[in-house]
């Protein structure tokens, strides 16, 4: 046996480490401003989809915009609770889709039809969800920026395709006036489960050149689909360096991805402060007062004394 390096051991211990795992990297061409993330979300989708029970059309739906405020928190601080949330409001059949994560990579989201049907269309040949039909194509994106610096930033702009990517791609221009392509990707199986889910974000910088804005629009062009190039085994940095080969890519950044809710009793008991004092006698003629986390599912339960003896502070 040949004797590796521990230079190579670490890599090979590295690569092992984030075999199944989700994360996300960031990369540049040398020299211009440029740069591209690429999230693996797989986990995190099949996560949401056991939590929520999600039909397939729901699973890919909701993955979508898991995978998008993913790639909106480039819009925060790495490493910190500063959070992205993205609510798309459709007129199609899955009603309001809900998405948010923070600086940390932790996500979650859930849907308001999880049960919604699955639409497909037949596109290049090959048989896809059409998510559009699932979404709606009217209606709107919205985008909140909870930096904690004060009053979150909303932006809302309207939907152009209900697809989830190009939205987020119009959302940049829009709203960031950052000029941005985005490609996101939810490959389902056959017994419902999420093979694989992930997406990319490019975006070009004031002052970079014609000649790069081409060569990346058409690599982004050229690039197989998400999910293609993940069931092919390629990883975050994998897309991001075939993104820009030719540009001496540099990895500058990665971050680990999970599903995460970090709801608790006290959470759960301030919704119930929200109610009125008649709405709450309702609520507990039936027994204990049950709330339900929309994010994970968790089932919190409160008697009477519990929630009237702890009034807002
Ligand atoms: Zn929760």
């Amino acid at each position: 046996m040949i004797q590796k390096e521990l230079g190579d051991q670490t890599k090979e211990d590295l690569k092992n480490y984030f075999q199944d795992r989700d994360y996300m990297v960031v990369a540049v061409p040398k020299g211009e401003p440029a740069r591209v993330y690429v999230v693996k979300a797989t986990r995190a989708v099949e996560t949401a989809r056991r939590v929520h029970n999600l039909s397939p059309g729901a699973t890919v739906a909701l993955g979508r915009a898991l995978v998008g405020a993913l790639l909106l928190t480039s819009l925060v601080k790495h490493a910190t609770d500063q959070k992205v949330l993205l609510k798309i409001e459709g007129d199609g059949p899955i009603g309001t889709i809900y998405a948010e994560a923070d600086g940390k990579g932790r996500v979650r989201g859930f849907v308001e039809n999880s049960q919604v049907e699955t639409f497909t269309k037949v596109s290049d040949g090959r048989k896809k969800f059409d998510v559009s039909k699932i979404v709606g194509s009217k209606g709107t994106l919205t985008v909140v920026k909870e930096l904690r610096m004060g009053t979150p930033y909303t932006s809302v702009v309207p939907l152009v395709s209900g697809e989830i990517a190009q939205d987020l791609a119009y959302y940049f221009a829009q709203s960031e006036q950052i000029p941005s392509a985005v490609g996101i990707g939810v490959l389902v199986g056959e017994d419902g489960s999420v093979k694989h889910a992930g997406g990319f974000l490019v975006q070009t910088l004031g002052g970079i050149s014609d000649r790069v804005v081409d060569l990346l629009e058409r690599r982004v062009r050229e690039l197989p689909p998400v999910t293609e190039l993940m069931e092919k085994g390629s990883r975050p940095e994998d897309i991001a360096v075939a993104i820009l080969k030719d540009l001496d890519p540099q990895l500058i950044g990665l971050k680990e991805v999970e599903y995460y809710c970090p709801c608790d009793e006290d959470v759960a008991k301030s919704s119930l402060l929200l109610l009125t004092e008649e709405e709450l006698e309702e609520v507990f003629e039936k027994g204990p007062a049950e709330v339900v986390c929309r994010f994970c599912g968790r089932v919190y339960r409160f008697s009477k004394e519990e929630v009237l003896n702890k009034e807002k502070p």
